[in-house]
């Protein structure tokens, strides 16, 4: 079993103790629909253990890391998004906007970005 936090949101939807919508799993991550959706497609890939963000991530978060890119792209060919393209994030510390202390990668498709994000 991962190391999870109890007072943590996201652990808590991996627990199922909070409700949320899965699009994808595996045994390390897990990924679910952003219940604020900022694009058609609006989904969080997270890792099944806690890990507070990327400036966490160290040379032994590789396999994870990894894996969370891996179902980032199971989400986008799901969502037929893979061919239009689409935009992967992290959000890190206050001026990010960085409200969930645990890891997740926004997975963003559906429309057509702009750039650079507000
Ligand atoms: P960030 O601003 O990068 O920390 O992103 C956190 C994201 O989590 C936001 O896009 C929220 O809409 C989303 N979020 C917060 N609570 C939940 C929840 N219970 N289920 C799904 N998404 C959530
Ligand atoms: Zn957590």
């Amino acid at each position: 079993m991962s190391r999870t936090e109890s007072d943590c949101l996201f652990c808590r939807i991996l627990k199922g103790e909070v409700p949320a919508t899965e699009v994808h799993s595996t045994p390390t991550t897990f990924a679910f629909r952003d219940i604020n959706p900022q694009a058609p497609t609006h989904v969080l890939v997270i890792p099944r253990e806690h890990i507070t963000d990327a400036a966490e991530l160290e040379a032994g978060h590789g396999r994870v890391l990894a894996d969370m890119y891996v179902t980032a792209n199971a989400v986008a060919r799901s969502e037929g998004i893979d061919g239009s393209g689409y935009r992967l994030v992290f959000n890190v510390g206050r001026d990010s906007g960085n409200s969930v202390p645990h890891l997740h990668l926004h997975v963003l498709g559906g429309r057509v970005m702009s750039w650079p994000p507000g």
